[in-house]
């Protein structure tokens, strides 16, 4: 790897001022600190004080100037499938059903293997690293060599064990899927990487399996990260086999609980609005996927008017085609007030909270991240502000989320460990990734073009 070294290495514990115009926390809501450091040592936010304070405090400490910058908590990405970024613009403007069967199932039939695996988690964690991102929530074959991937790259990462009845070539059926599963959570290194189990949908898995997913979440306090609701076919198809909506199925299935993520939800009625309150499930919200699929829309703001936790995913870049989670939040907090004719809903500091503090709570781990907080892990990102669309600066918090692009951050710290280095990526051979990616779209190309009806 040609990685360039990096000074702040988690072994290098020598302090950091981390010295920006403007930090928004995010705890407390809607505070704006103007000229504030965050003080980090190894991996961990030491302080966060007005400059002046911090320079006659830690006189000796390494200062990083981001004097155009706004620093904030690294942002989450709360439902993607990182491998499918090989994936991306194969197949475009066609309904859910389709485009699953007909081009993105006979295509991961045919080439998902470790390596696959490998090198699109790699381009997909070199995106994520670029648009702000210290955290992704991922569903996707062979978690352990995603595990490892983002292990390898310094990235937190809750991975999925994914739970599918058909048999994949990562696992021939969905017993097996929790197996190896179970045995990878077991034995899978921990330092930023928590587990889920991932079913993938409510009419991919059986009511055992389901069943046995809920045993074991109880039993090991794991989050459910599921596709539910994404389009009225599901609801249909739900009536038909089973007599009764999703919602009411996983209900009795024993997974309706506060560890369920249930993403998308666009097919959502009175009854699951009920179901979701009482359980204290969260709900991740996944607009451009959803418009892009023409799925429908998630009823973001009646949710959180009945106190569910709504979070923000891109979902894989096959269907998105991008995993940039700031023009999600904007999509997001846009698509919110179209829909219900009410410019008053998802403000710009709610939707912050969304990619950040909120979507750590669905995690379980808010006490690690989301907030530049004393004690927390230094997982933030920063963002320059001096460009035209980014100025005057009225209100940072609005610029963030109306007006500015990904191609702002300039860099991004996990767990103290600087990844992205005024825009260069520290622990990822940024040329080695596009190799192998320009490899994989000669072979996948070679597969569609004749025998795909495109
Ligand atoms: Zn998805």
């Amino acid at each position: 790897m040609n990685a360039r070294p990096s000074v702040d290495h988690p072994e290098n514990t020598e302090v950091q001022l981390l010295c920006a115009r403007y930090v928004v926390p995010v705890v407390p809501a809607e505070c704006i600190l103007k000229n504030h450091c965050v003080v980090i040592r190894g991996d961990v936010i030491l302080d966060l004080l007005p400059e002046i304070d911090a320079s006659r405090q830690y006189p000796g400490a390494l200062r990083v100037d981001l004097s155009r910058h706004v620093l904030m908590p690294g942002l989450i990405n709360m439902h993607t499938h990182s491998p499918m970024t090989l994936l991306r613009g194969i197949a475009d403007d066609i309904e859910l059903q389709e485009w699953l069967k007909s081009y993105i199932w006979p295509v991961e039939q045919t080439f998902v293997s470790e390596s696959f695996v490998r090198d699109g988690t790699r381009l997909a964690i070199a995106e994520m690293l670029r648009c702000g991102t210290t955290c992704f929530n991922e569903n996707y074959f062979f978690p352990e060599t995603i595990a490892e991937t983002a292990a390898e790259a310094g990235i937190r990462a809750c991975i999925g064990i994914p739970v599918i009845d058909v048999a994949t070539n990562w696992a021939g059926s969905a017993d097996e899927c929790i197996e190896k599963g179970m045995f990878i959570i077991e034995h899978v290194e921990k330092n930023l990487t928590t587990f889920s189990l991932s079913p993938h949908a409510p009419y991919t898995v059986d009511d055992a399996a389901l069943k046995r997913i809920a045993v074991v979440s109880e039993a090991l306090d794991l989050p459910v990260h599921m596709h539910v609701l994404e389009s009225a076919w599901e609801i249909q198809h739900s009536l038909q086999v089973h007599g009764c909506r999703p919602l009411q199925r996983l209900e009795r299935l024993g997974l309706m609980t506060p560890r369920l993520l249930a993403v998308h939800m666009t097919q959502c009625s009175r009854s699951d609005f009920g179901l979701l309150k009482a359980s204290g499930a969260n709900v991740v919200h996944c607009p451009q996927s959803n418009l892009k699929l023409a799925n429908g829309i998630c009823p973001v703001s009646d949710l959180i008017a009945e106190s569910v936790n709504v979070v923000i995913g891109t979902d894989g870049a096959a269907s998105n085609n991008n995993l940039d989670i700031l023009s999600e939040a904007q999509t997001a907090a846009l698509l919110a007030k179209g829909a219900t004719g009410d410019a008053l809903v998802l403000a710009a500091p709610r939707v912050l909270e969304m990619l950040t503090i909120k979507a750590a709570e669905a995690l379980g781990i808010q006490h690690l991240t989301g907030s530049v907080e004393k004690g927390k892990q230094a997982d933030l990102t920063a963002l320059d502000l001096h460009y035209p669309e980014s100025q005057p600066v009225y209100n940072v918090i609005s610029q963030l989320i109306y007006a500015a692009s990904s191609r702002q951050f300039t860099d991004t710290w996990v767990a103290g460990r600087r990844l992205l280095d005024e825009g260069r990526l520290t622990s990822l051979d940024i040329d080695s990734v596009m190799q192998s990616t320009a490899q994989w779209q000669d072979k996948i190309s070679n597969r569609i073009t004749p025998q795909m009806p495109v």
